[in-house]
């Protein structure tokens, strides 16, 4: 703490008259100037346990508020950006949320969804207890109950449909997992096949486009060290990780870096584009082989990188038998095979002027081995053939040998922390064709929005079926097969749906679990947001601060609003 400087004289007038209190009393936090770039100040650590604030609302009056400060992670898209939680000492309540910046991937910057824990926390309509379904499906009458009510029913109808084998009647069904898939070990511990998520009608074709390449379905560009970035996505407003890409990718604009953005919309993002290409939907793969086709023609590639990990011979010896296998060689071959892709096709297809194609192709190739590129959802989601705009995006980066590198587009892989665990259940020996079905060999992710067709057809049933944080109802194109399959009790034996909040699937459950916010779970979780890697903690922070009292809960429901809970603790319970 810090002496404020000498009073001016209006102030010592003001102190006279009474108006405002002796300023030459009070004292000043200490406020540290950090390097350019980095938060200019924010609590350090060391004070975190009784940090002293004026109250915002009485700033005049100078009267001071101590806050106890817990960190934890956002849980309102997949970035986990950090939090701190500010305790209000006096009321045990939380107060507001701020970034924290040592989370290595959001630095302290947060979107507004993140302070905005606070609302959800407070909604006045959220669910707080456990609810059990009170006459007919869909009928919108409710009880409260107990959580040992809840988990001695619904563990009895699990037990039984594992006693007689019908392992494949248990699915666990969900929306945004935002955690590292603890669920995961404990359906395999189960002995079920029974994930599904959202993914087919989401991400699925840009991972498919990816992992085809090398395994790694997503791509983890290092916007921050990047000569040329290429977006087909709008990464400054929405789309994975996108604050923490957003503010590397202005970072890297800000130091030079030239972006070009392939959306039909004048994005945020597009808006902020050096080439903003308006492709029209669907065409983006023909503007993306046309770049391939003048990246092969002008040299541009990558020889080195082309020569030692891309397997160009076996593609000789099978489509031009008789071809010598030299790298030269196969570059002429694929420059034949791209021959209908010009500029001018491009441009035909696309509506992006053939300029523009050469102009960026010129970019990217120039870029070399710092060429950012990332495609998520947007273009390679809900149409046919998407998953080829992901597939021929990471074309470019294969040529220009951006694999990997600095300033290029990495692995998702490389970038997120994967633990290895000490033991891991034996894998389950049921394979769910109502999540995998045999005549979608090649489907990416399980072909969740089929689901009601295929309990309409008999191709199974649910007997026990967990929706969390998932709406289907809502989200999913046909709502309508939903809302029939979720009324009819042959179909789904029991739906309990775990969502802080109501939405219309969770209507037509027979229990509605109430799960924790970002500041009132467990989990750990860790993505590719940058070109690092990182693993965080996301934490009841009641319960932490429970615990700071000198207090040690059992379960984090008793700390929670309500008895709001958590999905870990829940399935420890449940299992
Ligand atoms: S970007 Fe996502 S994780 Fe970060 S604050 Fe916003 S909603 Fe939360």
């Amino acid at each position: 703490m810090q002496k404020q400087p000498d009073p001016s004289w209006i102030e010592k007038l003001a102190q006279g008259l009474g108006i405002i209190p002796d300023l030459s009393e009070q004292e000043t936090n200490e406020i540290e100037i950090l390097a350019e770039g980095q938060l200019s100040h924010f609590p350090p650590p060391e004070k975190w346990d009784d940090w002293v604030e004026y109250e915002a609302k009485d700033w005049s009056k100078k009267k001071k508020r101590h806050y106890s400060i817990i960190p934890t992670s956002c849980f309102n898209c997949e970035s986990g950006c950090g939090l701190l939680s500010y305790i209000d000492k006096e009321t045990g309540k939380v107060r507001k949320f701020e970034g924290n910046p040592y989370h290595p991937g959001s630095r302290g910057r947060i979107c507004a969804k993140g302070p905005a824990t606070i609302n959800q926390i407070e909604d006045p309509e959220r669910i707080l207890y456990p609810l059990k379904r009170v006459g007919k499906r869909g009928e919108g009458n409710w009880e409260r109950v107990s959580w040992d009510s809840v988990l001695d029913d619904i563990s009895d109808q699990i037990r039984l449909a594992l006693e007689e084998g019908r392992n494949n009647e248990i699915a666990y069904h969900v929306g945004r997992p935002g955690h590292e898939g603890y669920m995961d070990r404990v359906l395999q511990a189960w002995g079920v096949d029974g994930h599904n998520s959202h993914t087919n009608i989401c991400s699925a074709g840009a991972r498919f486009g990816y992992a085809i390449w090398d395994g790694s379905d997503r791509s983890s560009p290092d916007f921050s060290n990047a000569d040329f970035i290429l977006l087909i996505s709008a990464h400054l407003e929405s789309g994975h990780y996108f604050n923490p890409h957003a503010q590397r990718i202005i970072e890297a604009k800000n130091n030079g870096t030239k972006i070009a953005v392939m959306d039909i919309r004048l994005s945020n993002t597009a808006s902020r584009a050096d080439y903003w290409m308006p492709t029209y939907p669907g065409t983006e793969a023909a503007v993306l082989l046309s770049m391939a086709r003048i990246i092969l023609i002008e040299k541009l590639y990558n020889h080195e990188f082309l020569s030692n990990w891309v397997n160009w011979q076996d593609w000789l010896k099978k489509d031009h038998p008789g071809t010598k296998i030299t790298l030269e060689n196969a570059i002429e071959k694929l420059i034949e095979y791209y021959a209908d892709y010009t500029p001018e096709f491009a441009e035909k297809e696309s509506g992006v002027p053939s300029k523009m194609v050469i102009d960026v192709a010129r970019k990217i190739g120039r870029a070399g081995t710092r060429f950012s590129a990332m495609n998520w959802r947007s273009a390679s989601s809900g149409n046919l053939g998407g998953w080829q705009v992901a597939r021929c995006l990471k074309f470019l980066n294969v040529l220009t040998g951006s694999v990997g590198t600095q300033g290029g587009t990495l692995p998702s892989s490389w970038n997120k922390f994967k633990p290895t665990l000490c033991s891991e259940p034996p894998s389950q020996k049921f394979w769910n064709e109502l999540h995998f079905p045999n005549e979608y060999p090649l489907s990416h992710y399980e072909m969740s929005f089929l689901l009601p067709h295929f309990l309409n057809e008999k191709r199974g049933k649910m007997s026990v079926y967990f929706t969390r944080v998932f709406n289907p109802v809502w989200t999913l194109p046909d709502g309508f097969s939903w809302i029939e399959a979720l009324r009819d009790e042959e179909k789904i034996g029991l739906h309990v749906a775990m969502t802080p909040t109501w939405n219309e699937t969770a209507y037509f459950a027979d229990y509605v679990l109430p799960m924790g916010h970002s500041s009132e779970r467990h989990d750990l979780i860790s993505y590719e947001t940058h070109a690092g890697m990182w693993v965080a903690y996301r934490q009841p922070v009641l319960r932490e601060y429970a615990r700071r009292q000198g207090q040690e809960p059992e379960f984090t429901y008793q700390t929670n609003p309500g008895e709001v809970w958590e999905e870990d603790e829940f399935w420890i319970e449940l299992s």
